[in-house]
């Protein structure tokens, strides 16, 4: 299956926390648009693996995505060498993506800075076709998606651009709260954990609010790309209301 969009997270839950507004956005538009997890998240506090996998296709469906499969990397001990670039670069060639999006480049959690580097390198080896992978036995075509952006998560960092998700944004929060083993949950007795706050979740809708405030939109999801993103011409930009 070709898919338009590839966004790759290496916890269930960080796509949906910085970049669920935009994937919304374009799956609505019609695009196939697929998430891979490289973990399960299974070093997290609360929950456990298999609590995940199920809140993580909650998600998907509310998402509406094409496909969500996971890469059954190891949480907090996977590393960017050679034999984990070369299973993403079997996923990318096997999805074919125009897109990736990707974990930030640095971040709180070690493990967002390392997947970060890791699907961006993966991304460039992808295209080079002298570098053999195997899909069902057959041998994959080189693939180099066109773009890749990475997501803000927890630290921020300045955007590359913003998208507006001001319509999408309420879809967005739904998918967040299906990981309900994770967030904000006044009945539960789990230990409290730094993304189990009250506070947590009202900072992601602030930094929402504040991100599309500066496109003159309700809200916005912003990114960074390495490279400087070209604009077609000067017309079909956003910006906020001059008067
Ligand atoms: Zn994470």
């Amino acid at each position: 299956m070709k898919l338009h969009i590839l966004a790759i997270g290496v916890h269930p839950d960080d796509l949906e926390l910085s970049a669920a507004g935009t994937l919304i956005k374009h799956a609505r538009m019609g695009q196939q648009v697929g998430i891979l997890d490289l973990t399960y998240g299974e070093l997290g506090t609360r929950g456990s693996a298999e609590l995940r996998k199920q809140e993580a296709q909650d998600a998907a469906k509310v998402m509406g995505l094409a496909v969500r499969e996971g890469a059954d990397m190891r949480d907090g001990f996977f590393v960017n060498d050679e034999a984990h670039q070369l299973k993403l670069v079997h996923y990318i060639r096997k999805y074919q993506p125009d897109i990736v999006i990707a974990n930030a480049l640095a971040d709180r959690h070690p493990d967002h800075g390392r997947a970060g580097k890791l699907i961006a390198d993966a991304c460039f080896l992808a295209g080079l076709r002298k570098i053999e992978t195997l899909l069902h036995g057959q041998p994959q075509e080189a693939w180099r998606p066109t773009r890749v952006f990475h997501m803000i998560q927890d630290r921020f960092a300045e955007p590359s651009f913003i998208v507006d998700v001001s319509d999408t944004h309420t879809t967005k929060m739904e998918a967040i709260k299906c990981y309900k083993s994770q967030f904000h949950d006044p009945n539960s007795d789990e230990p409290m954990t730094y993304i189990a706050s009250e506070g947590f979740l009202n900072a992601i809708e602030a930094r929402s609010s504040l991100l599309g405030k500066r496109i003159g939109a309700k809200y916005g999801e912003g990114f960074v790309s390495e490279n400087v993103p070209g604009i077609a011409d000067l017309d079909r930009l956003q910006y906020p209301e001059i008067a």
